[in-house]
């Protein structure tokens, strides 16, 4: 496809918030958007390589909001869009091993039993009852909700981008954007490696780039990008069915089914900020003793694949929408290592901001940029 060189809206970045953003514009109306990819396929930064979890169980009412629209858009995904998105029912079972993480599992079920949310609170044993294959003695206490699970990222991304271009977007690959042209305060034009787009808009979607996309437009955006990666074993037939997303929440340390054998990752508390995302091997060997000593069957597994991917991380672990000093460019980034489970509710709100001025499904007013100056942040205690 021949670049275009006006658009109405430009936006940057082809993963789960370019694609929802482009589909719930189009479906809007908006006619003339160009939706730019650096790489050779849409969805292969960290959407694609992201570990599918979707759930409501946050700690902060903003983003338990977020969950109960977002998930129920992936639920009814095929209906809406024609593409199956295999959501797997099978449940989050966060286990606290310490005093201070159960207070906080505490305090995270109530608000989101207030939200509406049917978290379960388990104690210890409860917690060794339902994971007969781990050795959980140490647990304090649990949660568990039944409607978390797991959806495949390259099927949301597929889906959003095919729909969006029945709809006319003009959606490119191996179109990466190189500057930003800013005139009196105002977005005027976009360059990338196959032409120049002139616009008025950009929506900054580009995840843990965002941050080199906000310095081409002068814009300051503190989103840092940490390596995190996961592996998976062979077929393991002991692992029921409905394995849940098991989170060791103290080690950040998780397990969930992956085909007939296991996902299991572990986030590394001493990664430094880096865009590398090859995979760091001493870490890999360290998460699967970690595994081994929850896991034991784990000695009969070996290793079916892995890779590394970049959380794209803010100061208070929070998005951020909304516009920012510069006329015209928009963001939608920043989501902290779980955003492809709020990718549907998240281009939905950037569309109704784009047209109206204001975000109605979901208030995220408060989730701007400049919240950082004014140093007005919401810490999230449930990242992982
Ligand atoms: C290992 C790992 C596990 C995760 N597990 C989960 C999970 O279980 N559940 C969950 O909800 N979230 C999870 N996440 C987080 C989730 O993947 C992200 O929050 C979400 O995918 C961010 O989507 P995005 O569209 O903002 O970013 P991305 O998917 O990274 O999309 C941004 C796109 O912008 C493109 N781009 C960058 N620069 C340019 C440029 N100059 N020009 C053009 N294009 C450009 C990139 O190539 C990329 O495709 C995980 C992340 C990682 C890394």
């Amino acid at each position: 496809m021949d670049t275009p060189t006006t658009a109405d809206i430009v936006i940057i970045g082809g993963g789960v918030m370019g694609a929802s953003a482009a589909y719930h514009l189009a479906k809007c109306g908006i006619k003339n958007i160009v939706l730019l990819e650096k790489e050779e396929f849409f969805g292969t930064g960290a959407t694609g390589r992201c570990a599918g979890g979707v759930r409501y169980q946050f700690s902060t009412e903003i983003n338990v909001k977020l969950s109960i629209e977002s998930l129920p858009m992936l639920e009814c995904f095929k209906e809406e869009i024609g593409q199956n998105v295999d959501y797997r029912q099978c449940g989050y079972l966060l286990v606290a091993t310490n005093e201070k993480d159960a207070d906080a599992f505490r305090y995270n079920v109530e608000l989101q039993n207030r939200l509406g949310v049917q978290t379960q609170l388990l104690s210890g044993d409860e917690v060794c009852a339902r994971l007969p294959l781990m050795k959980f003695e140490d647990a304090i206490a649990g949660t568990f909700n039944p409607k978390d699970g797991l959806v495949d990222p390259n099927s949301v991304v597929a889906g959003y981008v095919s729909a969006a271009q029945k709809m006319g977007v003009k959606a490119l690959t191996r179109a990466e954007v190189t500057g930003v042209r800013v005139g009196g305060g105002q977005v005027e034009a976009v360059e990338t490696t196959q032409g120049v787009i002139q616009t008025r808009m950009i929506l900054n979607a580009a995840g843990p780039w965002a941050g080199q996309i906000g310095q081409m437009a002068g814009v300051e955006i503190p989103i840092v990008p940490i390596r995190r990666q996961m592996f998976t074993t062979n077929a393991l037939k002991e692992i029921p069915e409905d394995f849940p997303f098991v989170i060791d929440f103290g080690r950040s340390l998780y397990f969930h089914r992956e085909g007939e054998g296991l996902l299991i990752g572990m986030s590394n508390q001493k990664e430094k900020p880096g865009f590398d995302q090859n995979i760091d091997e001493e870490f890999e060997m360290e998460n699967f003793e970690a595994a081994l000593e929850r896991m034991p069957l784990l000695e009969r597994a070996s290793r079916a694949s892995h890779w590394a991917g970049l959380y794209e991380v803010t100061p208070d672990a929070h998005p951020i929408f909304g516009e920012s000093n510069v006329k015209g460019f928009a963001i939608c980034a920043g989501f902290s290592g779980h955003g492809f489970m709020h990718g549907p509710i998240a281009g939905k709100l950037m569309t109704e901001y784009i047209l109206d001025g204001k975000f109605s499904t979901v208030d995220v007013s408060m989730l701007d940029l400049a919240r950082f100056e004014e140093e007005r942040l919401i810490k999230e205690y449930n990242v992982v």
